[in-house]
């Protein structure tokens, strides 16, 4: 597993991308920086790493296109020590992205295969998520919640009640809502049983699933 000045300064090129697309947040910018998003990647995607695009990973799954783990990452407005909320671990790139902003992050993956690679991975990089479970992300993980962010990396064709009730006072859900094309939501709760609701553009994410038993 190397990191390569070659990557390194594709990588700053990337993060010139994804200023000039519009992201702001500098700890998000330099943790896009920092990242090696090619060990991320099967060995055949390895050349277009640092392209601003999703690729395929295991299990008819994607690896998140740069610019989005930046906008999500954005919208949940990190304080460090924050305790967050990921659905659909999938490569552990945006865990990996959390994990270096300094935030406590506990992580849902539903395809066996995805988490069973990704949690022998990530601790090979020195990423240490605070949990990793294999389980339905519909479901949230109410034995650890209340989280100050929630994360969905995945398209949810409705917002899963669990995720809302698991968030503190102040907590943000940033989910991508819609079948085929989503819109990018963020709910901020305000009280017990408030949520402002903010949209943002469009996306495309491969589906949130649901367990049909
Ligand atoms: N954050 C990942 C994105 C992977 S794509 C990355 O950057 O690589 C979305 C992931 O959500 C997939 O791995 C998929 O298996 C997972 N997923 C889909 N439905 C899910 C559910 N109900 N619960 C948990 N994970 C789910």
């Amino acid at each position: 597993m190397k990191d390569t000045f070659k990557h390194q300064g594709l990588r700053q090129q990337l993060v010139n991308t994804l200023k000039n697309k519009g992201i702001t947040d500098v700890n998000v910018l330099k943790t896009i920086g920092n990242i090696p998003r090619h060990l991320f990647m099967d060995s055949s995607f390895l050349d277009h790493a640092y392209q601003d695009k999703a690729f395929p990973i295991a299990a008819d799954q994607t690896i998140s296109q740069p610019y989005t783990v930046a906008f999500q990452t954005e919208l949940l407005q990190l304080n460090r020590d924050a305790k967050i909320l990921e659905i659909g671990t999938g490569s552990g790139y945006q865990t990996a992205v959390l994990c270096e902003l300094g935030v406590k992050v506990f992580s849902i993956e539903r395809q066996l295969e995805l988490f069973k690679k990704t949690s022998k991975f990530l601790p090979k990089l020195g990423y240490r998520p605070k949990k990793l479970i294999f389980g339905d992300g519909y479901k949230g993980m109410p034995e650890e919640a209340p989280f100050d962010g929630i994360i969905v990396t995945a398209g949810a064709p409705f917002v899963p009640t669990p995720l809302l009730s698991q968030l503190n006072i102040g907590g943000r859900l940033v989910i991508p809502v819609g079948d085929q094309v989503q819109t990018m939501t963020l709910f901020v709760r305000k009280g017990p049983k408030e949520f402002e609701k903010h949209e943002f553009g469009e996306f495309r994410f491969v589906p949130l699933l649901e367990d049909k038993n």
